[in-house]
This record gives C-alpha cells, sequence and structure tokens, in this order.
C-alpha cells in the first residue's frame, strides 16, 4: 500500500494547522465523486447531482405537507407544482441543516397586483428564514422584500429577475445558525445566486424573518423543513434538491 501510495504526495512536509495531515500529504482521502447534473432550460428542469437528495422530482408531491400535517394540496402538473391559493404553506417533510440548495421557480406569465402582491411566495430555510420570491421584472417594491432578498433584512446585491411566466433559480448554500445551549455562538450565514448571478455572499442573519419587526434569534433544533410560502399567488417551483454541506475531512 506504502509504495502505491509513494508518487502521490508528500511525507516531509509540515503538518497542516488543525488537522493530522501534512501540506500534500498521499496518504489524504481523496475526495468522493459525484456526477455533476445537468442544467435547466426554459422548457425542461435539469438534473440533481448523484449525490443530491430530491424533494421534488417535477411529478411525486409525497415528500411535502402542510402545516397540520395535511397531504399536498398544491397543483402538480406538466414538470412542476403551483401553489394553490389559500391552502397555505407547505413542508418538507425531511428536516436538514447546513446544505447546499437548488429551487426553481416561476411567477405567473399573466401579471396581476404590484408590489408585494405580484408573483410573491417564498423559500424558507429551516422553516423560519425567508428567501423572498417575488416577481420584480419591472415592479418595484421596498427594498428588503424584493425578489431574493433576506426578507426585512437585506435587499439581493442586485436584481437579476427574469420575465414573468419565466423560469428562475436558486442556488442557496445555508449553514444555520449555532447555539450552545440557549447561547448563540454563530448566526445562520446565507449565500445566494439568483439565475447564477450571485445576490447575497456570506450574509449573517439577524434571526428568523420578520414582518415589520426587527428579527431575533432563539434557541432551535439543528435541523429543520424546507418550507414554500402560500402568498395567494399562483408561483410554481421544479427540481428541488439540496446536498448535505458536511465540511472538510481533517483527519
Ligand atoms: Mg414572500
Amino acid at each position: 500500500m506504502a509504495a502505491e501510495k509513494k508518487g502521490l504526495g508528500y511525507d516531509d512536509t509540515p503538518v497542516l494547522p488543525g488537522s493530522v495531515y501534512k501540506v500534500h500529504d498521499g496518504n489524504r482521502p481523496q475526495p468522493r465523486v459525484v456526477a455533476p447534473g445537468t442544467a435547466s432550460t426554459q422548457q425542461q428542469a435539469g438534473r440533481a447531482p448523484s449525490d443530491a437528495v430530491v424533494l421534488f422530482d417535477g411529478v411525486d408531491g409525497s415528500g411535502w405537507e402542510h402545516k397540520d400535517g395535511s397531504a399536498l394540496k398544491w397543483k402538480i402538473e406538466n414538470g412542476y407544482m403551483e401553489v394553490v391559493p389559500k391552502t397555505g404553506n407547505i413542508s418538507s417533510k425531511k428536516q436538514f441543516g447546513d446544505c447546499q440548495i437548488h429551487i426553481e421557480w416561476a411567477a405567473p406569465a399573466e401579471v396581476s397586483g404590484s408590489s408585494q402582491g405580484r408573483g410573491n411566495s417564498g423559500v424558507f430555510l429551516m422553516g423560519l428564514y425567508e428567501v423572498q420570491v417575488l416577481d420584480c421584472y419591472d415592479n418595484p417594491t421596498y427594498a428588503d422584500g424584493t425578489t431574493a432578498a433576506l426578507y426585512g433584512q437585506y435587499p439581493p446585491l442586485v436584481n437579476a429577475c427574469r420575465k414573468p411566466g419565466e423560469w428562475q433559480a436558486y442556488d442557496i448554500l445555508w449553514v444555520g445558525p449555532k447555539f450552545n445551549g440557549d447561547t448563540l455562538v454563530c448566526p445562520a450565514v446565507i449565500t445566494v445566486l439568483h439565475n447564477g448571478v450571485v445576490v447575497h455572499h456570506g450574509a449573517q442573519l439577524q434571526g428568523p424573518t420578520q414582518h415589520k419587526r426587527l428579527a431575533e434569534y432563539k434557541p432551535q433544533p439543528a435541523t429543520g423543513p424546507l418550507v414554500l410560502q402560500d402568498h395567494g399567488n399562483p408561483v410554481r417551483f421544479r427540481n428541488i434538491w439540496y446536498r448535505p454541506l458536511t465540511g472538510y475531512d481533517a483527519g
């Protein structure tokens, strides 16, 4: 074995701080192999990476429920699910913590309403922290409530909206808040790409999303569901998956 590994790296180098491995260590485990997914088009959803947990594949809504535990009442057709207004928010049955999330959405092609009333929905990490979904293509509203805003806290760095009716994507890197007992040790940190454009880069959230109030942390579990909002508009979703983030193997 030693002979096989010889040539892959070095053993006369210093040990890396915080690690059992040396610089260029030939014995350091190889990264896991993951088959990357495929990109979506307007016509068709792409495929998730091979190690992703698929929350919605365009057909099966059994992984979702309403707040009271009842089965999904949103419409599923043509490879997407659509908010049925007044049925309420939906939660993934899966609960998870730090992760990479991919989700695609489309605001109604037929424009109606303005400001917060146009194509409003939301993606709530751990069921508590909203990345705003809204049709802000030529639709101004308050900045911290615009498309891809961390609602009530941070406007997106830019407005990367596509036209209503077109599919849009959020790619989110999520690190949940960390508590030691009742004490907040580290706030939630979030990075968001909207249609491939960075709109938040390591933003530190001030607490769970609030409306017209300041956010405030309270101790919470280390995992939670993904929640999608019924804000009264028939917004569509497709191709929803996540990959748990487990960090580096320091040995
Ligand atoms: Mg919303």
